[in-house]
């Protein structure tokens, strides 16, 4: 339920309406919008009557009741945009982000060479995993916390913010000494402990859809760490399994379009887990924008053929650039503003 108050409400009005919510063992959580304030009500089962019994306290308007099963993360609760703030970049406003590096962080000198590249063509924030969710135990499963620390160099290097992932609720505090973004992996996001950490933290969060996750399974994820306090979420699609096999995932536009209409966060699309192949990062990171997503996330590396991770989908550091230029082109025709390298003309992806 939310309760929407009236437009000159008080401060004192909202501090009673939180206090009945209170004697009820339930918490509100306030968005404050231009006109006024709206307060999500958070907590189960609510009493019958109790629509009424809110709707007759000083300075309140009326009360709505939510039609899906995630509050925080609905646009019912928040209707306009929620920008998440990384370092100078905004994201979930005009400018579609992108978010470029390697899979995995190999070395200094691959994540630099990486990390400027990117940068030049146009990136706005550097990823790179240090700790590898790996589908075999047997696989490269990054190199840690000294990861971390390159991370966190190249990116004082470069200006560019960082995005990581991280695994388990243990490691949250470390990884955030570093990171300017968690990234929460397809593999964990019904990890629900390891989202009320992150969630317990004020780092902005990008929470990857789970392989067989539904639509609104993923938004409650989302629900779990804006439950904790911490608003700045991100959503990113990565593809889900299904039948098909020809690509690694079938990348959901569907979910794109779908998650910004129900929802207030920001939506970010990642076509190289999407699609698994280098090839077709290009055209579904054009559709992807053309479909409304706020940023992309995208797989760079200096030689993708000698990738300890993700190879085939790391488009090389040119190809990269080649997309920023095809991009920007997509982002205007679409009303959006994209940072792209002013030295690159627009050429193909070869
Ligand atoms: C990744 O970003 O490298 C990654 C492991 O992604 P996902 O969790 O979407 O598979
Ligand atoms: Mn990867």
């Amino acid at each position: 339920m939310i309760i929407v108050m009236q437009p000159g409400a008080t401060a004192m009005q909202i501090e009673d309406v939180l206090a009945r919510l209170a004697e009820l063992d339930l918490s509100g959580q306030i968005t404050q919008g231009e006109e006024r304030a709206i307060i999500g009500v958070l907590g189960s089962p609510i009493v019958p009557g109790f629509g009424a019994a809110m709707e007759a306290l000083p300075g309140v308007e009326k009360t709505l009741r939510v039609s899906k099963p995630y509050k925080l993360a609905s646009r019912e609760f928040h209707p306009t945009p929620t920008i998440v703030h990384v370092r100078d970049v905004a994201i979930g406003g005009d400018e579609v982000v992108v978010i470029g590096g390697p899979c995995s962080v190999e070395s200094a000198e691959q994540l630099r060479r990486t990390a400027h590249g990117v940068r030049d063509a146009g990136a706005r924030l550097l990823r790179g995993g240090a700790y590898k969710p790996r589908t075999s135990p047997y696989a490269f499963r990054g190199m840690g916390e000294r990861g971390l620390e390159l991370l966190a160099q190249v990116g004082q290097e470069t200006g560019l913010g960082i995005v990581t992932e991280v695994m388990t609720p243990a490691d949250v505090a470390l990884v955030g000494q570093y990171t300017d973004v968690f990234q929460i992996g397809a593999r964990n996001m019904q990890n629900y402990l390891l989202l009320e950490e992150v969630g317990r933290s004020q780092t902005p969060v990008l929470l990857k859809r789970g392989l067989s996750a539904t639509i609104e399974e993923w938004l409650l994820a989302a629900e779990y760490i804006m439950a904790q306090g911490n608003p700045q979420v991100m959503l990113c699609e990565r593809g889900i399994r299904t039948f098909e096999t020809a690509t690694r995932n079938t990348f959901d536009l569907n979910a794109v379009a779908y998650a910004k209409r129900v929802s207030h966060l920001p939506v970010l699309a990642d076509p190289s887990h999407g699609t698994g192949k280098w090839q077709l990062v290009t055209p579904l990171s054009l559709a992807a924008i053309a479909c409304g997503a706020d940023g992309l996330i995208v797989e760079a590396h200096p030689d993708p053929d000698r990738a300890l991770s993700d190879g085939a989908q790391s488009l090389t550091l040119e190809n990269f650039a080649r997309l920023m230029v095809q991009a920007v082109g997509v982002a205007q025709a679409v009303g959006r503003t994209m940072q792209t390298s002013a030295a690159m003309s627009a050429s193909p992806v070869v």
